[in-house]
């Protein structure tokens, strides 16, 4: 198994779902994860709580990524504790489904705000900091709906396709730095996300899936693991799916 001893980790949306599972598979490979999660602190303290075995080597921060000075508190924060980083892990992200034609401009807006420009803020002050090392893996989680598109979700579709170019272009820009940028792309998977679907909505997914099952948060862990460690260390600017062959 890869190792990511001493190695300095920020996770997004850190305390549910996939991004849970993320932050324990780094804590397993022996990374120091700083976690980042929303407004729930109860999940966060759950969480924290779970980790009890970690706990020397797991930090949750409250911290609004979609909001550009909570997000730059939060980065001298760890540049005075660590002086740098090494992996970023873009993980936060919400929906807010509507019909284009019945969508308000703030559920438009709260989705963009928080998936697609929540990135930007995290990437801009991590790059920085990877910058002095010469040295760093981002790695943004997105969907496949940013390709396929999916009726209700063209906010989050539209966050989603956005994290993708994002990506690419900032791979181009980091490449001699050695700080790779990647994405991966979980389909249906698991979480708390997927909770205000109806039991037919979630069968007729299942049903889309050719695996005929949701995937699970640690196998989304799993490629993200991957593409942050010394095997990817050629792979920048891709797409890594993680669906069950959608
Ligand atoms: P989830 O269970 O709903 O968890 C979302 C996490 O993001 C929570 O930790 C939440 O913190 C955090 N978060 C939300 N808004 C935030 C903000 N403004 N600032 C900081 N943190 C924030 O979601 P999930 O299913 O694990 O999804 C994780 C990622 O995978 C998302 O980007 C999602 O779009 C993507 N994805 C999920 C699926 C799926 O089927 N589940 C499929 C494709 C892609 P709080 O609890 O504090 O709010």
């Amino acid at each position: 198994m890869t190792t990511f001893t001493d190695q300095k980790v920020i996770v997004t949306g850190a305390s549910r779902g996939i991004g849970r599972a993320i932050s324990l598979a780094f804590l397993k490979a022996g990374a120091r994860v700083i976690g980042v999660y929303g407004g729930n602190s109860v999940a966060a303290a759950q969480f924290m709580d779970e980790c009890g075995q970690f706990g020397d080597r797991l930090q949750l921060h409250q911290c609004d990524v979609s909001d550009s000075l909570q997000v730059e508190k939060l980065f001298r924060q760890v540049e005075e504790q660590f002086d740098t980083i090494d992996v970023l892990i873009n993980n936060a992200g919400i929906r807010r489904d509507s019909l284009l034609a019945l969508m308000d401009n703030a559920g438009w807006q709260q989705v963009i705000d928080v998936n697609l420009t929540g990135t930007f803020l995290m990437s801009k002050q991590a790059v920085l900091l990877m910058m002095k090392q010469k040295f760093g893996r981002i790695i943004n989680i997105t969907s496949p709906v940013a390709h396929l598109g999916f009726a209700g979700q063209a906010n989050y579709a539209a966050s989603k396709a956005g994290q993708i170019g994002m990506s690419r272009s900032l791979a181009k820009e980091t490449a001699r730095k050695k700080i790779t940028v990647n994405c991966v792309s979980p389909g249906f998977i698991a979480t708390e996300l997927l909770d205000d679907l109806s039991a037919e909505q979630l069968a007729a997914y299942k049903n889309m899936v050719p695996m005929r099952r949701f995937g699970t948060a640690k196998e989304v862990a799993d490629a993200v693991l991957f593409l942050a460690g010394p095997r990817a260390s050629y792979i920048t600017g891709i797409v890594l799916e993680v669906n069950g062959g959608l």
